[in-house]
């Protein structure tokens, strides 16, 4: 599981190659990765962040105006370590990456086995916001779906997570729908470590249920109309008629993971 966060801002400018860093540029991305990370990890780095930019794209055609290419190609930062990571990027201490989704840029640091996951989902954070817009969008739908890829194209880590969910749905102890829909990044940050991953569960439970349900392209048309300025609940509504509200929506969700 990656906790990710959606960030912020940094104290690395813009378009120079940061102090201490090496530059790897490719099709669509430049990779910066710090002095005592191997060029070896870099280019996986860049081959996996070439091979997702595409399955992401293709897995709801999500299509963009503009490629990124050139100018508007994305960022990847490698910092050396985590603590090097900490003082370098503002991400938060519980996470393994953090994205600057108006910006294009990953924060992050090398680790072996998670290099992949954390990719994913960041740059599916990427992608979904450039195609929904910027905008004001409730925090679980961007975890949702970046938890959503890393799940499917890694090894499942948040199905495995569905029974902990199930305990947590029977117990009445989840977060109910309305409650997660107005859960903000700096709220996330005051969470204990189960909260967190609570919310991160539940986000993916959600995504999961609503694509299971409704199939890969009626999701794409709830995707459109997020894009189209409609908020969370209305975009809902408008793509699947039986679920004209969160707790409507609430209500089958917790049928279809209680059974
Ligand atoms: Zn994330």
């Amino acid at each position: 599981m990656v906790f990710s966060a959606l960030f912020t801002g940094s104290k690395i400018s813009a378009n120079t190659v940061p102090e201490g860093f090496k530059e790897l540029r490719c099709e669509h991305f430049v990779v910066y990765y710090e002095e005592g990370v191997s060029r070896e990890y870099a280019l996986e780095v860049k081959n996996i962040a070439e091979k997702f930019y595409r399955t992401i794209t293709g897995e709801f055609n999500l299509i963009r105006d503009k490629l990124w290419l050139w100018e508007n190609r994305a960022k990847i930062y490698i910092a050396k370590d985590k603590e090097s990571f900490l003082n370098k990027f503002k991400c938060s201490e519980w996470s393994a990456a953090c994205v600057d989704y108006k910006g294009k840029k990953i924060y992050t640091y090398p680790d072996d086995k998670r290099f992949k996951p954390v990719l994913i989902h960041e740059l599916t954070h990427i992608i979904f916001r450039e195609y929904v817009g910027p905008g004001n969008r409730a925090l679980w739908l961007d975890e949702g779906m970046a938890t959503y890829m890393e799940d499917k194209y890694d090894k499942g880590a948040y199905s495995r997570q569905l029974k902990f969910l199930k305990k947590k749905i029977n117990n009445n102890e989840y977060i109910n729908l309305p409650e997660l829909n107005d859960i903000t990044y700096k709220e996330l940050n005051t969470f204990s470590q189960e909260k967190v991953a609570l919310f991160y569960v539940e986000s993916f439970s959600i995504i999961y249920f609503v694509i299971k349900e409704n199939g890969r392209h009626n999701f794409w048309r709830f995707l459109y109309y997020l894009k189209s300025g409609k908020n969370t609940e209305s975009a809902l509504a408008a793509a699947f008629y039986r679920w004209k509200n969160l707790e409507e929506l609430e209500k089958q969700w917790k049928r279809f993971y209680q059974e």
